[in-house]
């Protein structure tokens, strides 16, 4: 195990609402296999798209270097995503690498699970400790129409299981609800995953980036979500894990398990938000509604010392003071669109 440095500048440092940074979010490309309508759609990410060029794109050990200085500022767990963090070649060497960092106890990743049964043992190997993956819905046109893609869940939901197999516990799978496209299939969903140990994590769909043409009206609220489930699987509310969990956690009444919802619109959760966003170029992105980030690499190809690097990112988190989606809940008259230049959820991670 390698030794976390002692920075003066990052040790216990906190932002201007008083957060301290507890997680790093590390999108490991900008690229998918997916074309999810609500997130890279496809007649915008056409073949003439232009992904990041190769060298703009942080290497394994740039990610490690940075990951040790997040965790010497208070970071405890890391979260590995993108895009699409399977279609990244060799992924498991950084998981073995990150794993190596003191001070962090948490390796997950998130992914949409189409390549995840043959990479689901190298990333245990690796030291993976927790896996997330998206299934929006079981049927098979309505998976093709939000995946962009001509495939059904077949290869997520075989990934599902070898993952299940290999003793990943418990699996986090996230669906992102919108309204009119998947909302009559979230019973269908439950029901499936229902006393198979893994956790269904009802998301309400968000105005991220500026590509997915966001309206209100087709947010599914989680107390709407609770209600449809509920009706057919009785549910009970349990305690939060810990202060400031972004999941509201319901029980089955008959013990078959529980799920989640995440009410990023209707109560967003900004009071407790200690994540920081590190994206495919190495920018340093303090809200996943901001409008851009802080050039870490940069520094990092400039021959920066550790301490030259800290000392930006202390600088970085000790000014933030964001608070989008609780602005957005506060504006009667918000709309998504007066918002054109936020950066994009596959380059700065979910
Ligand atoms: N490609 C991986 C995947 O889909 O799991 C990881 C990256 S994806 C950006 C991370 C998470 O963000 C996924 O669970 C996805 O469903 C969710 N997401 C993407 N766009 C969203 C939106 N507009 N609203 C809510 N969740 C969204
Ligand atoms: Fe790809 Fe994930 Fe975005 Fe879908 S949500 S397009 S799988 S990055
Ligand atoms: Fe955190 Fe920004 Fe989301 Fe608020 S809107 S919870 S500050 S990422």
């Amino acid at each position: 195990m390698s030794q976390t440095p002692e920075f003066p500048s990052l040790n216990g440092i906190t932002d201007k609402l008083n957060r301290p940074v507890r997680d790093l979010r590390i999108s490991v490309t900008d690229r998918c296999n997916f074309r999810c309508t609500y997130c890279m759609p496809a007649e915008i990410f056409g073949e003439r798209y232009e992904f990041l060029p190769r060298p703009h794109i942080l290497s394994f050990e740039e990610i490690t270097r940075l990951a040790r200085l997040f965790a010497a500022a208070g970071v405890t767990k890391l979260r590995i995503t993108g895009g699409e963090p399977l279609v990244r070649a060799n992924l498991p060497e950084l998981i073995s690498s990150l794993s190596t960092i003191d001070g962090i106890d948490d390796i997950a990743l998130t992914t949409n699970g189409y390549l995840l049964a043959k990479n689901a043992q190298s990333l245990k190997d690796a030291g993976l400790s927790r896996l997330t993956i998206s299934l929006d819905t079981l049927d098979e046109d309505i998976y093709t129409q939000m995946s962009g893609r001509s495939h059904g869940p077949a290869n997520t939901l075989e990934g599902i299981k070898v993952a299940n197999e290999l003793g990943f516990s418990p699996i986090k799978i996230n669906v992102v609800v919108q309204r009119g496209v998947n909302d009559h299939t979230l019973v269908d969903t439950a029901r499936y995953l229902k006393s198979t140990g893994a956790i269904v994590r009802f998301i309400e769909y968000m105005d991220v980036g500026t590509k997915n043409g966001w309206e209100l009206s087709q947010v599914v609220t989680s107390q709407e979500v609770i209600e449809t489930i509920g009706n057919e699987f009785p549910l009970e509310a349990l305690e939060p894990n810990y202060p400031g969990e972004v999941v509201s956690r319901y029980r089955y009444t008959d013990g078959d398990g529980e799920i989640g919802v995440i009410s990023s619109v209707s109560k967003p959760f900004c009071g407790g938000c200690s994540r920081a966003r590190l994206s495919t170029d190495g920018k340093l992105v303090t809200c996943l509604f901001a409008s851009g980030g802080t050039d870490l690499k940069k520094l990092l190809r400039s021959g920066a010392s550790d301490d030259e690097i800290a000392v930006l990112i202390g600088k970085v988190w000790a000014g933030r003071n964001d608070r989008y989606s609780e602005l957005r809940s506060e504006d009667t008259e918000f709309k998504a669109s007066s918002s054109d230049d936020k950066v994009e959820m596959y380059y700065i991670g979910g």
